[in-house]
């Protein structure tokens, strides 16, 4: 299948709200992906030696429209050899199955630091190399249905990532993209969706970087998309003044300090678990990661809010103007003067000038 034209998607909502075109080149069809990508070797499970799955693995009719980026957690290993990196699959597997309860490995493929790619869930090499099914994973809670989950060897909060792991994520991503057109801009992290350090600071903070290399390999332009900021235990700032008084807009009563403390985690948790952004970390965090509020969860706190509204989510809002340097006063009221304010942050960020704080609006405010 290498060498095929491979269609990709005309348009496509990505994180930020944006609505994207992919860029036509000279000659060819708006739409077709410039080039195509040869598929890397990957490892199956049965050459890894996988258990057989406990039970049936969903194998959706539908293709998978983003990729989430993620790390094992796991020590960073020196050891770059192929049986090294089966028995990770091993391992992993096994604590998938015996400890979470689940029916197969959790994510679709892994990604050793010698840069040896692996089939995770059984029929998810099949099902890439069709290029018009997706299995369903358990990687990433409601994203499973539409995203490939992808293991990374080792943990980056802090180290750098290695050349070879680095190589082999920018080939499988590219071949993902190609099979399935997917934008490149829809590469995410784990975080991004859950309340989760993973893929650690270091990988997380080189996305950008992944998503350029898969596009410049595919000959597509990237949309780089919003995020929403990750807080930790003890974070301080307007972002936390504003998540404070969020919650408060929610009838949950933090003090407003602009710490991140315990009580407005324990706060932010629930809102995390209403929104479906709480669930396991990735393989060896092996304990859930308390105390973080990221991705999703932002969701469950950031009504659109317009002319006439007001109230404490209007005031967390005007908090965060301000900090941007479009100072309006904080008296929860969106009036006139609110009005162009948000306008005034729109128009400065590129946004439409609608007045009104959507989703988008909220992401840019906390990014
Ligand atoms: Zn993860």
């Amino acid at each position: 299948m290498a060498l095929r034209q491979v269609r990709v998607a005309r348009r496509a909502v990505l994180a930020g709200g944006l609505a994207v075109s992919a860029v036509g080149f000279a000659g060819l069809p708006a739409g077709a992906a410039a080039r195509s990508s040869a598929a890397p070797s990957i490892s199956s499970t049965s050459d890894w030696n996988a258990r057989d799955a406990s039970g049936s693995i969903e194998v959706l009719d539908s293709k998978p429209t983003k990729i989430i980026v993620h790390h094992t957690a796991t020590p960073n290993s020196d050891d770059t050899s192929q049986s090294h990196a089966f028995e990770l699959s091993r391992q992993i597997q096994a604590f998938h199955m015996d400890s979470n309860g689940w029916s197969d490995t959790g994510q679709n493929f892994t990604n050793s630091r010698g840069g040896h790619l692996m089939e995770g869930r059984h029929k998810s090499l099949a099902a890439l190399e069709g290029g018009t099914q997706h299995v369903k994973g358990a990687h990433a809670g409601e994203q499973n249905s539409v995203a490939l989950g992808i293991e990374n060897e080792g943990t980056y909060t802090e180290a750098s990532v290695p050349g070879s792991l680095w190589d082999s994520l920018v080939s499988l991503c590219s071949y993902m993209v190609s099979q399935y057109g997917i934008e490149p801009g829809a590469i995410y992290g784990h975080r991004d969706y859950m309340a989760t350090a993973c893929p650690g600071d270091v990988l997380y903070a080189r996305l950008p970087e992944l998503r350029e290399s898969v596009g410049a390999a595919l000959g597509l332009a990237v949309v780089q998309p919003v995020s929403w900021p990750l807080l930790r235990p003890g974070a301080q700032g307007p972002n936390v003044t504003a998540l404070q008084m969020l919650l408060g807009a929610r009838g949950m009563s933090v003090p407003v300090d602009g710490v991140f403390g315990e009580a407005t985690q324990q706060a932010a948790a629930r809102v995390a678990v209403e929104r479906g952004a709480s669930g396991p970390s990735c393989f060896a965090s092996r304990v859930a990661e308390p105390g973080l509020f990221g991705g999703l969860a932002w969701e469950g706190v950031t009504p659109v809010l317009g002319a006439g509204a007001g109230g404490e989510a209007v005031r967390a809002a005007q908090v965060l103007l301000t900090s941007r340097g479009h100072y309006v006063p904080a008296d929860g009221v969106f009036g006139d003067r609110m009005v162009s304010a948000v306008r005034d942050f729109q128009v400065a960020g590129g946004l439409a000038a609608s007045g009104v704080v959507d989703r988008v609006s909220w992401q840019r405010l906390v990014a």
